[in-house]
């Protein structure tokens, strides 16, 4: 046995390596099965270039835990090493690559970092006083060497006792870690969430954990619906199936491939946990891949496997790196280019899947303009009645008589059916079509498609009297004579509390409501951008107030004016009160005194 120092600056490298790591420290188990895999994988390699003839199809990796002995193995039949090569790249190489990362990293904020590829061996240590290494080499006359260091700069070297190529990593458990690693339980929860698809197989207590093969590595051509459906299985146990996949397969300018799935995700932004995971050659890297793929993206799920994505750098230079970059448009466009498919292949099958889609597209549509351009077309629109329309196809329809007096077409839509039933009502029955329109992101949808679509409006559906919505240009005359207006304007005034209300007088056709109230669709939308967290382009101005029309050409206004005093209040009040209860405001002392009301009726 041979003693030799290592030859580092820093005497204190593991002490920083694992002040570094100690977040991720569950790595070490990922860095050493994929050498272990690598080394496998070098053999087959080796085999057939016709440098080792020996059957290498066979080979696993194999880990062990032994309680007792407060061990971890990992072992594999790969091309091993020989003695030169064991100083060349553990003693030397992987000591070299340790210190350059805490070189690297030393000022930097670990939570900067995504992975730690690149410090392979060493993340050992960790975990490990000890480390143990028997190793022979594939090739021919090689001795067994055997080499152990307990994680300071002094190591032993000299003869192993291995008798067949490959090697033995052999983690001795230091205090913590044998509580926190020392038991099959968690080192085969390790195993499943890093190795569950390692390309070599890996046996644990007698049994392959891994997939070797899984379906993002074979050819898009090998494959039918049933193993995507089956894939997603293995991923997401328990989960309903997804609606559709997508299989990346790309190999220039970058390396990409991965299968992605479009979930049932319904209307609302959850929090799922299953989301997309991040390989790199087939090793897990992680769950957290906003900083690769954009939010919408973010909505999917499956599998996106590249080496091309930099793993050692931080979360604001992943996002401005070139090759994230072209990634993230390249899945982008994939998506689009599969709903496009769909859309023209089967719009009655597409129509069905909207409902699922709908969110993805909008949320898209507003973050990435691209997908925006690329999606337009196959975004739909829903009318109360349940058809679905692409927005030129509604567009086209609607400006039959949907014109208002500016010449642009207005789309009437609901963003809660049922509150908004009576206006709904109101403005079917003059012949209009109403669009649900009660997702969270619709809104600010809506002023998308303003944007996109010339001459286009989208109003709520009650924001005002259906006059008043689609405006005409007749304007009609008060069948009322200017004092009489007058006189319903202040008696109202002196009934109503001004602060709350603008009141105007407005010259509607007979069948529009005498007294109506609601917001404007600017108020409207401000607030449904505050709900959904996003600031008011120009601040609370306060004007929280609503709209009250008076309407002197319908037939109550007369009808109210030829009563007198007492009688006269008491009509005006229960209209207001209407207009009030027909938009669901009609809350508190007012609600109570309309009741009081209304019970006399069964008196
Ligand atoms: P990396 O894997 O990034 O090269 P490591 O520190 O993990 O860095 O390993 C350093 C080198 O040691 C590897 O490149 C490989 O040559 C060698 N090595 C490590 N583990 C094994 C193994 N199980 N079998 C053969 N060689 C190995």
């Amino acid at each position: 046995m041979r003693q030799g120092q290592i030859s580092v600056q820093s005497e204190n490298i593991f002490p920083i390596i694992k002040k570094f790591l100690y977040t991720d420290q569950e790595i070490f188990l990922r860095e050493l099965v994929s050498n272990a895999v690598d080394a496998t994988k070098k053999l087959s390699t080796l085999s057939r270039v016709g440098e080792f003839d020996d059957d290498p199809a066979t080979a696993k990796v194999i880990v062990k835990v032994d309680e007792k002995k407060k061990t971890i193995t990992i072992s594999d039949s790969g091309i091993g090493m020989t003695e030169e090569e064991v100083e060349k790249y553990i003693t030397q190489l992987a000591f070299s690559g340790a210190r350059d990362f805490v070189e690297k990293w030393k000022d930097k904020d670990p939570a900067q970092m995504i992975g730690h590829f690149g410090l392979g061996f060493y993340s050992a240590f960790m975990v490990a006083d000890k480390v143990t290494i028997e190793t022979k080499s594939y090739q021919k006359g090689s001795k067994a060497v055997h080499w152990e260091c307990d994680g300071s700069t002094s190591y032993e070297i000299g003869d192993g006792k291995r008798k067949k190529r490959g090697t033995d990593v052999i983690l001795h458990l230091n205090e913590e870690s044998v509580e926190a690693y020392g038991s099959p339980w968690k080192v085969r929860q390790l195993l499943e969430k890093y190795c569950k698809f390692l390309p070599v197989e890996i046996e644990f207590e007698d049994k392959v954990l891994n997939n070797p093969n899984p379906i993002w590595v074979k050819k898009p051509s090998e494959l039918e619906g049933e193993d995507y459906k089956k894939f997603f299985e293995e991923l997401y146990p328990m989960q309903e199936a997804p609606l559709f996949h997508i299989h990346i397969n790309t190999d220039y300018p970058f390396n990409l491939t991965g299968v992605l799935y479009f979930p049932k995700v319904n209307q609302a932004l959850d929090n799922r946990q299953n989301r997309v995971q991040l390989y790199c050659n087939q090793v897990f890297v992680t769950e957290d891949v906003k900083d690769v793929l954009p939010e919408y993206l973010v909505l999917l799920q499956g599998v996106i496997d590249s080496p091309d994505i930099p793993l050692n750098v931080s979360r604001s230079s992943l996002q401005s790196d070139s090759n994230v970059k072209k990634i993230t448009s390249h899945i982008s466009k994939k998506v689009s280019d599969k709903l496009t498919e769909m859309f023209k292949n089967d719009r009655k099958d597409y129509e069905s899947k909207w409902e699922y889609v709908d969110l993805f597209v909008k949320y898209g549509s507003l973050a990435d303009e691209k997908f925006a351009e690329r999606t337009k077309d196959i975004a739909m629109l829903k009318d109360t009645d349940g058809n679905l329309y692409t927005i030129q196809e509604y567009l086209d329809r609607a400006a039959v008589n949907q014109k208002d007096k500016d010449g642009d077409t207005v789309v009437l839509y609901c963003s809660d059916p049922k509150a908004q039933h009576l206006s709904i009502k109101s403005a079917k029955e003059m012949g209009y079509d109403v669009m649900i329109m009660d997702g969270p992101l619709d809104t600010q949808f809506a002023s998308w498609c303003e944007q996109k679509f010339e001459k286009t409006k989208f109003r709520n559906v009650d924001g005002g009297n259906i006059d008043e919505l689609i405006e005409k240009e007749t304007t009609l005359d008060s069948v009322l004579s200017k004092e009489e207006v007058e006189g319903l304007e202040n008696s109202i005034k002196s009934l109503v509390n001004e602060t709350a209300f603008t009141i105007k007088v407005s010259n509607l056709s007979t069948h529009s409501d005498f007294i109506s109230v609601s917001r404007s669709e600017w108020e409207r939308r401000m607030d449904d951008y505050a709900k959904f967290g996003q600031s008011m382009p120009f601040g609370d101005l306060g004007l929280k107030k609503q709209n009250l029309v008076i309407n002197p050409n319908s037939p109550m206004a007369a009808k109210i004016l030829a009563k007198e005093g007492d009688s006269r209040s008491e009509s005006l009040r229960y209209c207001i009160d209407l207009a009030l209860l027909k938009k669901g405001q009609l809350q508190g002392e007012d609600l109570e005194r309309f009741i009081a009301q209304a019970s006399k009726l069964v008196d």
